[in-house]
C-alpha cells in the first residue's frame, strides 16, 4: 500500500522580471524623463502624459481636428524616437494608452474648480 504521491512538475518556471519592453534608452524610471509615447526625451507632462514636444504637438493636432488614421499593418506598429512618425495610427494609439486625454474633459474643472456646480 504505498501512497501515491502526487509529483507535481514545476517545470517550465516562468520566473522573471517583467520589465518594460523599452528599447535600451540608457537608465529609465525616473518619472517623467522619457517621453511615454516614443521614448525620446520628454519636456514635461502634456495632456497627461510625459511627452516629448514632438508627440504633444502631434497629439494635439490629432485631437482638434478629429483624425481618423488607419494603420497599414496590424496595428501594433513600433513607435520609437526614429519611426514615430511611420503610423499615425499607432501613435496616436499609444499617446491615449500613455494617458493622453484631450483638453476640456471631466478632470478639468475638478481641478481648477473644485467647488463650481453648475446647477
Ligand atoms: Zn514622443
Ligand atoms: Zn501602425
Amino acid at each position: 500500500m504505498g501512497l501515491a504521491d502526487a509529483d507535481l512538475s514545476m517545470g517550465a518556471g516562468a520566473a522573471g522580471g517583467s520589465v518594460l519592453g523599452l528599447p535600451g534608452s540608457g537608465v529609465g524610471g525616473v518619472l517623467s524623463q522619457h517621453c511615454a509615447i516614443c521614448g525620446d526625451r520628454a519636456t514635461g507632462k502634456h495632456y497627461g502624459a510625459a511627452s516629448c514636444d514632438g508627440c504633444k504637438g502631434f497629439f494635439r493636432r490629432s485631437v482638434r481636428k478629429n483624425h481618423l488614421y488607419t494603420c497599414r499593418f496590424s496595428r501594433n506598429c513600433v513607435v520609437d524616437k526614429d519611426k514615430r512618425n511611420q503610423c499615425r495610427y499607432c501613435r496616436l494609439r499609444k499617446c491615449f494608452k500613455a494617458g493622453m486625454k484631450k483638453e476640456g474633459e471631466h478632470m478639468y474643472h475638478l481641478y481648477y474648480f473644485p467647488f463650481y456646480f453648475p446647477m
